[in-house]
């Protein structure tokens, strides 16, 4: 049978909007030291819209469409700013083939040109067949490719602002780049402070930036942040916690925390997450609202209270 407070735990839960998938997680969360928050649609929005653009000597309009056409089948919120700010310049987009998205880094794909790829421009910016990336700081370092002084300065500016920066490569080589503003969301200001008084600790993974991770942690306070971290590296970082010996939750929302929310002792996923991310979590928050981790702990330590 059921022991009565966890019934009542699990009630409780499932009223607050959290869904419990294994019960002893639950109960060690009262314990937690520390919490790692996923960036990217868990602290922040997600990737809000594009507020900066830069070309070596392409044309703007050339350098938005070609990266639209790179981005057309990639469901990142990166992606689908490239593709909003293109469609509101009402650009013609190339097709392209051989698409291929590399988690963590960006988009890569052949592209088919007939003719002008924006009004007004002649089209000599790409030629058929030629292979294009779309990408940031991690792509680059992946493809050691080294960036003029133009976009060096272009990148610098926008990571002082805390805003990421995705560049398009067009044969090997950086022809211009993005800038890109998330927006903190407002209930994380207040996750991170409640949690503070309760004691625990607060880091941040992210794939994004060492510019844009240390903005994003100094205006929230957060404790530890860990930036440009490749997906397949995300759960070695929860591993680095434990091993200082810390009791580790983790919170995410996409298929690249998958990983780190199973390494994890407490696994959350939150918000509208990918199935990966729900099936690897021992609770679900339902809310995409970062403040239900703090009464997560919170309902465990009254739970365990009750208990005694
Ligand atoms: P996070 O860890 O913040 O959730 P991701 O692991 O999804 O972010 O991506 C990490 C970084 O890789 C992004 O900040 C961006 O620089 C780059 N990136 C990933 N996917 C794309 C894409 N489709 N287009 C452009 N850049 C991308
Ligand atoms: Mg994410």
């Amino acid at each position: 049978a059921v022991p009565l407070v966890v019934a009542i735990n699990t009630t409780m839960a499932a009223r607050n909007g959290m869904l419990i998938r294994d019960r002893i997680a639950m109960e060690e969360a009262r314990n937690l030291d520390t919490i790692v928050f996923d960036k990217t649609g868990t602290l922040t929005k997600g990737e809000q819209g594009i507020v900066d653009v830069t070309t070596t000597d392409w044309d703007e309009d050339e350098l938005l469409a070609v990266m639209a056409a790179a981005e057309s089948d990639s469901e990142h919120m990166i992606a689908e700013a490239i593709r909003e700010e293109a469609d509101e310049r009402g650009l013609s987009v190339p097709t392209v083939r051989e698409f291929e998205a590399l988690e963590g880094r960006g988009v890569r794909a052949t592209v088919e040109v007939e003719a002008a790829v924006a009004p007004g421009v002649d089209g000599d910016s790409v030629r058929d067949g030629d292979t294009v990336y779309v990408g940031g700081p991690n792509l680059l370092r992946h493809l050691n490719v080294e960036l003029d002084a133009e976009l060096e300065a272009f990148a610098d500016e926008a990571g002082e602002r805390g805003q990421g920066v995705v560049y398009l490569l067009r044969n090997g080589e950086a022809v211009g780049a993005v800038a890109l503003a998330d927006v903190i969301r407002d209930e994380s200001y207040e996750a991170i402070e409640a949690l503070h008084e309760m004691g625990v600790e607060v880091a941040m993974l992210t794939g994004d930036s060492e510019d844009v991770a240390r903005a994003v942690s100094e205006q929230l306070d957060i404790d530890t942040y860990f930036a440009e971290v490749l997906p397949e590296d995300k759960d070695k970082k929860i591993v680095e916690l434990q091993d200082q010996g810390k009791l580790v939750a983790m919170v995410g929302d996409g298929v690249n925390d998958a990983p780190a929310l199973t390494r994890s002792d407490v696994g959350i996923a939150i918000g509208s997450g990918t199935d990966v991310a729900v099936e690897s979590a021992d609770v679900v928050l339902v809310e995409n609202d970062p403040r239900d981790v703090a009464h997560l702990v919170q309902l465990s330590r009254e739970s365990y209270r009750k208990m005694q």
